[in-house]
């Protein structure tokens, strides 16, 4: 029996546990560390955030991932000592053959942002938005970037757009202006500029209002201040936090010089040997220059390779399955509408990222992800 250490059960983590399960489960010992009780489903926030979704709808008891063949541990993880493949949580240390690092990016809110606004990245700030969403008279809304690398690259947008789809239904789109403010030079920037025009033109002609190269340095009652030196005002503020490598990381000898994990991008294998990273928590330089965006679809595909290749180890056969940059999705762009961006993020000389024309079709897609989620994990 060999015994996986399985770090984070977000969507990394869950993927490989259970098809690591599935590939080699009368061979291994299973063990998923989570420090959250409630595990969300994070694209759905965008929904909470307007209120097609409740809180309760968006995530489940993480002890339900608890089967035969993985045991879950609750608790967060104070340790990691990738020279023995071990960690300790809870007080305990655990051993393990193998190890697969899925442990996110930590979300970290600078210039007193969640004193003003709403952190939609987290259950609590889609939540507390909606509150104030469902009882807001008019004004200006704005959603902010507020530092670079973010997870979900399309998600801004995705919010204004659901945004500008409810206020319009309310009858209050005379009486309002949303804008979305960024660091970024134009939408997803890592997708080339076919891509990024698409999604600049699909928000301007919804009528949101959209800033290019704004990094916020501070915040008040009603106002933004910008490093070029200019501000805005608001009366509505969502934001993205900042993303920083989880502490418990940052603390061990696995990250690299960025403090994110280098991995060979094709296996996920770390530095050390036996010692997978997947998702958020790793950076893949592409051959344009820029690293690989942070996605759940990335982190799933990841967990597929990794959770293969280990089972294959055990087996004594050799790697068989590759990582190759490969990803695709959703873009919801109000209305009960979405597009769907597909492509190769590991194309030479740069990504080739391509978006079919927007429907009902993906959005309906997407709605169906969320339950086969629920249906297939929890
Ligand atoms: C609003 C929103 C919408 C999104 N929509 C999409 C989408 O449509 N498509 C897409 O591809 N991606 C989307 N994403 C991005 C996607 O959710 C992430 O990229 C994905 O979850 C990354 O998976 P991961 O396993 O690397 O990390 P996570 O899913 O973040 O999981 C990491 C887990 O590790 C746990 N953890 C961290 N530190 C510790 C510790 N010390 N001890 C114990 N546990 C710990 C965390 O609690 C967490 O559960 C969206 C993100 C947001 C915020």
């Amino acid at each position: 029996m060999k015994n996986i250490l399985i770090l984070g059960a977000g969507t990394g983590g869950i993927i490989t546990a259970h098809e690591l399960q599935k590939k080699a489960g009368d061979k291994v010992k299973i063990t998923l560390f989570e420090k959250e009780e409630k595990n969300v489903f994070v694209p759905s926030l965008l929904w909470l955030m307007v209120g097609k979704r409740s809180p309760q709808q968006v995530f489940r008891s993480t002890k339900s991932l608890n089967r035969k063949g993985i045991e879950v541990v609750l608790g967060n993880i104070e340790k990691i000592q990738p020279e023995n493949i071990s960690l300790n949580v809870n007080g305990k240390s655990y051993h393990g053959d193998f190890m697969v690092v899925a442990l996110g990016a930590s979300l970290y809110s600078e210039h007193n942002l969640p004193q003003y606004g709403h952190n939609f990245y987290t259950l609590d700030g889609a939540t507390s938005f909606y509150n104030k969403l469902s009882t807001f008279k008019g004004g200006k809304i704005v959603i902010l970037v507020s530092s670079l690398p973010f997870k979900c690259p399309a998600a801004p947008y995705e919010a204004a757009m659901l945004i500008e789809s409810y206020i319009r239904k309310k009858g209050l789109k005379n009486k309002t202006e949303i804008s979305i403010y960024t660091p970024e030079t134009q939408p997803m920037p890592v997708t080339g500029k076919e891509l990024g025009n698409a999604v600049k033109m699909m928000v301007e002609q919804k009528g949101i209002h959209y800033f290019t190269e704004h990094q916020v340095t501070s915040v008040n009652q009603q106002t933004l201040t910008f490093s070029n030196g200019k501000t805005a005002d608001y009366d509505l503020l969502a934001f993205t936090p900042k993303h920083i490598p989880p502490q418990v990381i940052r603390d061990s000898t696995l990250p690299g010089k960025s403090g994110w994990i280098d991995v060979n991008r094709n296996t996920m294998e770390t530095n050390f040997s036996g010692i997978f990273a997947i998702g958020d928590n790793t950076i893949i330089p592409l051959e344009s220059g820029k690293p690989l965006p942070k996605a759940g679809v990335f982190a799933h595909y990841q967990a597929e390779t990794v959770a293969q290749n280990i089972a294959n180890r055990i087996k004594g056969e050799p790697d068989s399955k590759n990582f190759n940059g490969v990803g695709q999705c959703f873009l919801e762009l109000g209305n009960g509408k979405a597009g769907y961006a597909y492509g190769n993020f590991y194309a030479s000389p740069s990504p080739v990222v391509k978006m079919k024309n927007p429907g009902f079709w993906w959005h309906w897609e997407k709605v169906w992800f969320e339950k086969y989620w629920w249906f297939k994990y929890f």
